[in-house]
């Protein structure tokens, strides 16, 4: 069973898709660390595309989600706090906007999910990588929403950085994943809208956590 969380950055789908996970017992995928691998990847190539590109495949990229934390190796390894620097968050849009890369990340998060239930978060995974999900949510928040929880949780690894310098990135990373070419950002047709603005953290993992429930009950193929 695979369940999405797509949305703008900070609307909460991470913190969110890792609570239903716990609830429910199954395994989480966070699509925005891959993105900020590949851009770490980028980064370590001297933003040199070309010679970036000849590299990534050979990478040996492995992810798992255990005690709460999304941990990513790369040959061996453990790149999970250096992707969240604000270096790699200040060029991770214009990374995933080239069409190998989302290629590349797309065949590794399918062939992550075959083996168990998922949930999974991301930009374009209910329009793209998996438009066949069993059930899609779309997370929404106002800019001031957002650009407050990022700030908050940077703070804890990086003091250097600034509200405004959170919310610019935030608005950068908006309009650079609504308008690439290959899999924008998009609210695909048949998911729940969850807008976050007015919620409590609690308030929106029991929404989600009582329509995935519901959906199982419904239907008899499903199983958590
Ligand atoms: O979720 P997070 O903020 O860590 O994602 C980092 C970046 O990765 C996003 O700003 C977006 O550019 C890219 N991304 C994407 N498609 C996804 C998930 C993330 O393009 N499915």
């Amino acid at each position: 069973m695979i369940i999405v969380i797509d949305g703008l950055s900070g609307s909460g789908k991470s913190s969110t898709a890792k609570a239903v996970a716990e609830k429910l017992g199954i395994q989480y995928l966070d699509s925005g660390a891959l993105y900020r691998v590949a851009t770490y990847i980028w980064l370590e190539a001297d933003k040199d595309t070309e010679k970036f590109l000849e590299i990534l495949p050979l990478k040996d990229i492995q992810f798992e989600y255990v005690d709460k934390d999304f941990i990513v190796h790369v040959d061996g390894v453990n790149v999970s706090n250096k992707i969240r620097k604000q270096k790699v968050s200040e060029h991770v849009s214009i990374v995933a906007a080239l069409p190998e890369v989302r290629i590349f990340i797309n065949k590794l998060m399918r062939k992550a999910v075959k083996d168990s239930n998922y949930i999974a978060d991301g930009r374009d995974l209910g329009s793209a990588v998996f438009p066949d999900a069993d059930l899609k949510f779309f997370m929404e928040a106002s800019l001031e929403v957002r650009a407050e929880r990022r700030f908050k949780e940077l703070r804890e690894s990086d003091d250097s950085v600034t509200f405004g310098q959170v919310m610019e990135n935030l608005l950068d990373r908006d309009s650079r994943d609504k308008s690439r070419k290959m899999d924008p950002l998009v609210k695909p047709e048949d998911a729940y809208i969850i807008d976050t603005s007015e919620k409590t953290f609690d308030e929106q993992v029991i929404e989600i956590c009582n329509i995935i429930s519901e959906k199982v009950l419904i239907n008899k193929n499903l199983e958590l």
